[in-house]
């Protein structure tokens, strides 16, 4: 059964049936909030208030009435776990903020809220957004809707999973390592990874923070625009976010121009709308470890882009095989400073008995964090300790700048955007990896070099492959562009979707 939101082609759509007052928002977001409860098998909710979502829901309605109303008013949305809320918990998908409720509210929150987006509550994830397949989470894990057995992928799994489902029009992810693109990838809808920097990380539950940017979801590219614009902007409470791109300022707007300035350059021959686009095609991407069906379905979307008029260019992005081995030092590194302050004596979770306060830190952090938080910490800890730091941090850190350089000496010349997979394979059964817990980390090959290079990067559906459980599962498509070129990415993602109708496949209904 998919979601209420089925009769809706898109955000667009949505808006003018609120805008022509066949819908009203509070009637929407009933409809959602029963759905979303009746589809209490994906667990992709975690906290959901109904009172919380109709206050939000009214006010869409009054902004409607008061003809102020935007391109996100009165459209249900959800957000990761990790983006704090007034009202509605933050866990973090941990036992140690398991009852966590925040004063205010994150910056990405605050700014979808005062655009009129409803919020319909709070979505699983991994712990801290550590994982990829959203098994390690307090809350059990989130299913994707192609097959239940499967996982939804992660961190992001509730988000991706909601709107797979319908459950939401959009909803908000965090990508530290492939958190936005990967689950988007496995549950075939679209997900954008924006630029470090372009999205305030104020009141993101802290991973890996020169990693961690928020990115939405959405069936379709073009709906990611006003999301992804509705929430960047330079933020003054965030040291890293960015105050201009690419000599612009960071701010709501520039976004959606982008995309509309590339998006009419793109229009200009209605037989080949891609004409002149470069696509470089990294042979790293295509080697040992890629599942045969998800490397064709990803060749299929690659002839698709040519028949649309661009070229295609071999290109190589040498040190790829050293994006996991560098990652996997810094996160945690990043992670175990972070997680230093759940000590249970500020916030989070507190151990009953102790002998002594180094004892009771002790204790409450061994009980609070899951099995995978605190590997991450032991590694991270290590890596930075005297005497490990220069073998393993500093050398991480070199190769981290190797990788930026082998993303620009392709960008800068050869290609206008890079395309290649999201993940090796498509879904894992739900529990495949229990025994091996780096087996997941080696599936984040293809996600993990962009982030440690800072660039923008999305996923989109282009085809489906058989899995475990003999279940048609979705594919993703990567596309990966230069610093700050969100617009870019978007229109040429828009172009695709315009050709194509991987995005309109609806669980249950394809
Ligand atoms: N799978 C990666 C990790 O576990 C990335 C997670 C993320 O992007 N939040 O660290």
């Amino acid at each position: 059964m998919a979601g209420p939101l089925t009769s809706y082609a898109g955000v667009a759509a949505l808006r003018r049936a609120l805008a022509a007052r066949e819908v009203s928002a509070v009637e929407l977001a009933r409809a959602s909030l029963a759905a979303a409860q009746a589809r209490d098998d994906l667990n992709a909710f975690v906290h959901i208030d109904e009172e919380l979502t109709l206050a939000e829901a009214r006010h869409a309605d009054s902004m409607i009435e008061a003809g102020t109303a935007g391109p996100l008013t009165g459209v249900p949305i959800a957000h990761k776990d990790v983006f704090v809320t007034q009202g509605w918990r933050s866990t973090a998908g941990s036992r140690m903020l398991k009852d966590y409720v925040s004063p205010y509210d994150a910056t990405v929150v605050a700014r979808l809220k005062a655009a009129g987006a409803v919020s319909l509550g709070k979505l699983n994830c991994d712990e801290f957004a550590m994982g990829s397949g959203n098994e390690h989470s307090v809350h059990g894990p989130a299913r994707n809707p192609w097959d239940l057995s499967a996982v939804p992928g992660g961190s992001s799994g509730g988000s991706a999973a909601s709107v797979a489902a319908r459950l939401v029009m959009a909803s908000m992810g965090t990508d530290t390592g492939g958190s936005v693109r990967q689950p988007a990838a496995l549950c075939g809808v679209s997900g954008i990874k924006p630029t470090y920097g372009t999205v305030s990380r104020y009141g993101m539950i802290a991973y890996g923070s020169s990693l961690d940017q928020a990115g939405p979801f959405a069936a379709a590219a073009i709906d990611l625009v006003d999301m992804l614009d509705t929430i960047s902007g330079f933020d003054p409470r965030d040291a890293t976010s960015a105050e201009r791109c690419n000599g612009q300022v960071n701010a709501p707007g520039r976004i959606r121009g982008a995309f509309a300035d590339f998006d009419q350059a793109f229009g200009k021959n209605p037989d080949l709308p891609l004409q002149g686009l470069r696509i470089g095609v990294p042979r790293e991407y295509f080697g040992v470890g890629l599942a045969a069906p998800v490397g064709d379905a990803v060749e299929a979307a690659l002839a698709q882009f040519v028949a649309l008029g661009a070229t295609r260019v071999d290109i190589s992005l040498p040190n790829t095989r050293l994006a996991i081995p560098a990652y996997y030092v810094i996160a945690p590194a990043e992670a175990s400073s972070n997680l230093a302050r759940y000590d249970g004596v500020r916030y989070g979770h507190r151990a009953a008995d102790y002998t002594d306060l180094a004892d009771m830190t002790g204790r409450s952090r061994a009980e609070g964090f899951g099995a995978e938080v605190q590997r991450r910490i032991l590694v991270g800890t290590y890596v930075l300790s005297h005497g490990y730091y220069d073998a393993y941090y500093l050398q991480a850190q070199r190769i981290r700048r190797m990788i930026a350089d082998d993303f620009q000496s392709a960008l800068r010349g050869q290609c206008d955007v890079i395309m290649g997979p999201v993940t090796p394979t498509v879904a894992r059964p739900i529990g495949a990896d229990a025994d091996d817990p780096t087996a997941e980390w080696l599936a984040d090959v293809y996600t993990l070099g962009l982030n440690l290079a800072g660039l923008p990067g999305m996923s989109i559906p282009c085809g489906f492959a058989t899995g475990a459980a003999g279940k048609p599962l979705p594919v993703g498509l990567q596309i990966i562009g230069n610093y700050f070129d969100e617009g870019r990415l978007l229109a040429v993602a828009h172009q695709f979707q315009l050709a194509t109708d991987w995005h309109q496949r609806i669980a249950g209904q394809a």
